[in-house]
């Protein structure tokens, strides 16, 4: 995955608070009413610190001004992008959000914008307070991706999946496919709280892989907003490797397997790795969202 070298990045879509501390108290994500919400609705992996025996880790870190907003200071352009993780976040926010801004439009809609929060160890959202260890995740209550960029780490370490660039890429796109289901009221539809391979969780899940597959089949024809020329210039099969094996290390067989032994069927919230792997491919191969309902 390459970006324009010369495009503008839009540092006003990504909220940097790494390194600050929120007032403490016990996380809710995860556990709790706020955190089931959350957990059906949003989180990538579904799964609690508990049973994944991951922790957020060390005793956190205190906020300094040097460290906050650091997006803000380093990532000005796609050579920003080709060169660090997080300005790489950046650019792959923009130009998501651009997709989705010119789909909606060209369907007579209105895309909202949804900014992604890069946070350390825990943070408060509308869904409670998350800890790192839940993994990346979509707020419906304040409309909010976030992130801790130390998951991806974690996804090569604890879920065997590659973690390259795009694998990066496809797990910001899936969560932005819940902000594109919130928007169109598709995402209320897993709030039945029912789990199952055939739960409405898990038809929400696979839709949000198949956007994410949508947008990886535009990513490199979307005009950026500040150049008018796509920001991401390559796209190779390699890079669609890494997001389908990223797909496929957070199925729910795949995850059940590694860490209870076992798998459960009538557990999952989120889809098999062959599921997940078959509606992100399906999205990417038409581009068309309306191949995406996965409610059928
Ligand atoms: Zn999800």
């Amino acid at each position: 995955m390459q970006f324009d070298d010369d495009a503008d990045l839009d540092t006003s879509e990504v909220q940097d608070v790494r390194g600050s501390r929120i007032p403490g108290g016990k996380a809710t994500v995860g556990g709790g009413i706020a955190g089931l919400v959350a957990l059906i609705l949003g989180l990538l992996f579904g799964v609690g610190p508990d049973q994944l025996g991951l922790s957020s880790g060390g005793s956190g870190t205190t906020a300094t001004a040097s460290s906050a907003a650091q997006v803000q200071q380093s990532c000005r352009t796609g050579q920003d992008a080709n060169t660090r993780e997080d300005c790489r976040i950046v650019a792959v926010v923009n130009s998501v959000q651009d997709y989705w801004g010119q789909e909606f439009r060209r369907r007579g809609g209105t895309y909202t914008d949804a900014s992604t929060v890069l946070f350390t160890d825990r943070i408060a959202t509308a869904c409670g307070t998350a800890t790192s260890a839940v993994g990346p995740f979509y707020c419906p209550g304040d409309r909010k991706v976030y992130l801790d960029l130390g998951f991806f780490d974690e996804l090569r370490t604890e879920f065997g999946s590659s973690g390259g660039p795009f694998a990066q890429a496809y797990v910001v796109a899936h969560e932005y496919g819940h902000h594109v289901q919130d928007l169109m009221g598709t995402l209320s539809r897993s709030q039945d709280s029912r789990t199952g391979a055939n739960s409405n969780a898990v038809k929400v899940e696979l839709q949000a892989d198949c956007y994410a597959g949508v947008w990886a089949h535009h990513a490199t024809t979307t005009p950026d907003e500040s150049t008018g020329r796509p920001l991401i210039t390559s796209l190779t099969r390699a890079d669609i490797r890494d997001g389908l094996d990223a797909a496929a290390a957070v199925g729910d067989d795949r995850i059940q397997e590694r860490f209870q032994g076992r798998v459960t069927p009538e557990s999952w919230t989120h889809g098999s790795a062959v599921q997940r792997q078959q509606w992100f491919t399906t999205g990417f191969r038409s581009g068309d969202m309306a191949d995406c309902n996965t409610f059928r």
